[in-house]
């Protein structure tokens, strides 16, 4: 039974990012360990055994995409691959050699965290752990979800979701007040090599705010903003 935190490796090499993803992750309860170029990150990966990696693509010696084929040959460990702008191409080939998500430069921490936690949820790391005795869940005002049981509670009263739809209102939850860009969203939702009708978003929005919104016709929680994307607002106590 693990009890400790999860132990993260970054793999970074420019010194700006790595300060403030140390300290970030540290103050959201995570144990960090850092290698600044890709033969060190194989070497730390074998000796500090870390429960997930965040793992840029451009490195020194030895790129991304290789340190993740080498952990691939022999772990399971979540890996979480950093990408610049321009860098689709080591997206797609990331994802295709075995890691399990991608973040593009410049990003929010609490985003990256969120996909972590999300990450760690599927590996079991929380299995043993308080979260799930509890139930891990995401509240917002009067929207309760319980992400292990796939429960939506809407003002104390439990919504049937399909799951694009609850994934889309965990995604707009988890990044209350932000504007999430239809792009984002749907590379989130559908993923990012999704070809089909980008009116499957707004659809998705329109069934969600038929249950989530006191009045569907005048939303007052899912936010739409023009020409952009959406917005989850945060209720004011
Ligand atoms: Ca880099």
């Amino acid at each position: 039974m693990k009890n400790n935190a999860p132990k993260i490796l970054i793999v970074e090499d420019e010194p700006s990012f790595i300060e403030a993803l140390q300290i970030g992750l540290v103050r959201e309860g995570f144990e960090v360990d850092i290698a600044v170029d890709g033969i060190k990150a194989i070497e730390r990966f074998e000796q500090y055994k870390p429960d997930l990696v965040i793992l840029d693509v451009m490195l020194p010696k030895l790129s991304g995409i290789d340190v993740c084929r080498e952990i691939r040959s022999h772990s399971r460990v979540p890996i979480v691959m950093v990408t610049a702008k321009g860098e689709e191409i080591d997206t797609v080939v990331g994802l295709e050699i075995g890691a399990d998500d991608y973040i593009t430069k410049p990003y929010r921490l609490r985003e990256l965290v969120a996909r972590m936690r999300s990450l760690l949820r599927r590996s079991n790391w929380t299995e043993d752990s308080e979260a799930q005795k509890e139930g891990v869940r995401v509240e917002e005002g009067e929207i309760s979800i319980d992400l292990d049981k796939h429960e939506v509670q809407i003002r104390n009263e439990y919504v049937e979701m399909p799951l694009k739809e609850f994934e889309l209102l965990v995604l707009l939850l988890e990044n209350a007040d932000r504007v999430l860009t239809r792009d984002v969203l749907i590379d989130r939702i559908w993923g990012f090599d999704y070809v089909g009708d980008t009116k499957t978003l707004d659809v998705h929005i329109k069934r969600l705010r038929s249950k989530v919104e006191v009045d569907p016709k005048n939303p007052k929680l899912i936010h739409t903003v023009r020409g952009v994307g959406y917005r989850f607002l945060r209720q004011v106590k």
